[in-house]
């Protein structure tokens, strides 16, 4: 009797095992092949889009390099091991489909709305040649369109948001594949080194000292938060002397652990109704959905401002305030200390986000909407959703 096609699971920002829906569902299907694509120039592979992934600034690439290489020893150890390639996604998958014999491409979908409609256009380009692309739900607690108002649209705001969403059910994680049917032909894989994405230069060599990318890493912090901090959370994350926060947002980033998971553990490990940290902790996860939602329901919120009086605000422009900023240079110790943490290590904690923001936008007036400095500045880790959405939230 002949074998089911292999399956190809394409990872993206899903790095990785535990808790993948699209890795559950190939390796329940049969023989397994996983591949992350590294796309140089997502605005050329994609002529005839109308969106484009925006492109990844230094230090998300210092953090990929690792945990892709995190990624690929895990699934070396699980016996499919990860196929990276280069080039335009709907091309590579063909490629492999055609070296593999697979006819099923599986994915965990974006939790943006530019990289789903990105999706749709290579859906329609595998089916020409009837590769199927299976596409899951994102990494998110409950679907975009499930939490909204009773007339139907989305919530503005984050307290009837958090109220309703917390009535409906988190579906359970999924645990991780013990074990990886691999193709029978394995196709060749390009080494990481050739994906170019640690700087030369050597500016990030700090970040090694602060950060360890990758799913087992990422288990620990959580751990390890839970077990040392959470616990005064709701005093301690908006204090600056010593952290009080968990630093999981570029694992989440970067899918190494899911929220689903996460939310898992605090329901399963934690009393949230006498337990006053755990809980505040579970409420911020429902801000970062709260953020993601908002951004499917109202896409040109990167752009645009969330309230129609600021569409006209007259932004200064002024290149030498803004430069001075950036750098940490601005003579105001909270402000420069934190642009230059941010310089370092590729991050900085909620609280100085918001004055960093707010001495920008309030201070030296100056617009959250350039998006050359916005990403390669202010992110430099996650550029996630919640991101423009502090902005435009905070602005406000
Ligand atoms: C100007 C500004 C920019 C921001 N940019 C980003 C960004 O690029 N990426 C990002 O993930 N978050 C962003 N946030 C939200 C928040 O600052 C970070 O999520 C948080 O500081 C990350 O640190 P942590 O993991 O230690 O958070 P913790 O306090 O330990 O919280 C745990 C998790 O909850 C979520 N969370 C916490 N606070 C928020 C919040 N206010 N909004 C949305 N989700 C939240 C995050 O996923 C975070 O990892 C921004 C906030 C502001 C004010």
């Amino acid at each position: 009797m002949s074998d089911t096609p292999p399956t190809i699971v394409w990872y993206r920002q899903d790095l990785r095992i535990d808790d993948h829906q699209a890795l559950f569902h190939a390796a329940d299907r049969g023989r397994v092949v996983p591949v992350y694509i590294h796309d140089p120039d997502p605005h050329a592979s994609r002529a005839n889009g109308s969106s484009k992934p925006r492109p990844m600034g230094a230090a998300s690439k210092w953090w990929l390099h690792h945990s892709l290489q995190a990624l690929a020893d895990s699934l070396d150890d699980l016996g499919s091991p990860l196929v990276m390639r280069s080039g335009d996604p709907a091309k590579v998958l063909r490629e492999l489909c055609e070296q593999t014999g697979a006819d099923q491409v599986a994915v965990n979908k974006a939790i943006d709305p530019v990289t789903d409609d990105w999706d749709d256009e290579i859906e329609d380009e595998l089916e020409s040649s009837d590769i199927e692309l299976i596409r899951f739900a994102p990494d998110l607690l409950w679907t975009i369109g499930t939490v909204m108002t009773g007339d139907d649209s989305p919530y503005k705001v984050f307290t009837p948001f958090w109220k309703a969403a917390i009535q409906h059910q988190v579906v359970d994680p999924l645990d991780a594949p013990k074990k990886l049917k691999p193709p029978t032909t394995s196709p060749d894989s390009d080494d990481l080194e050739s994906f170019n994405l640690i700087d030369p230069i050597g500016w990030d060599d700090g970040f090694m000292d602060r950060w360890t990318p990758g799913e087992s890493s990422a288990r620990k912090r959580f751990k390890s938060f839970r077990k040392n901090l959470i616990d005064s959370y709701h005093d301690t994350r908006n204090q600056l002397d010593e952290p009080g926060w968990s630093a999981m947002s570029p694992h989440l980033h970067f899918g190494e652990i899911s929220p689903r998971r996460m939310w898992n553990i605090l329901h399963t490990k934690h009393d949230l109704n006498n337990e006053k940290g755990p809980a505040a902790y579970a409420r911020q996860l429902v801000w970062r959905e709260f953020s993601c939602h908002l951004l499917n329901h109202f896409p040109e919120t990167p752009s645009q401002p969330f309230r129609e009086q600021f569409k006209d605000f007259p932004w200064a422009s002024n290149p030498e305030h803004l430069k001075r900023w950036q750098r940490g240079q601005t003579g105001y110790p909270i402000v420069d200390a934190a642009m230059r943490q941010l310089w370092t290590q590729g991050w900085m904690p909620n609280r100085v986000r918001m004055v960093v923001a707010s001495f920008l936008c309030k201070h030296l007036l100056i617009s959250w909407t350039d998006p050359r400095w916005l990403e390669e500045q202010l992110h430099r880790l996650e550029r996630h959703l919640p991101v423009r959405i502090g902005w435009v939230h905070r602005f406000d």
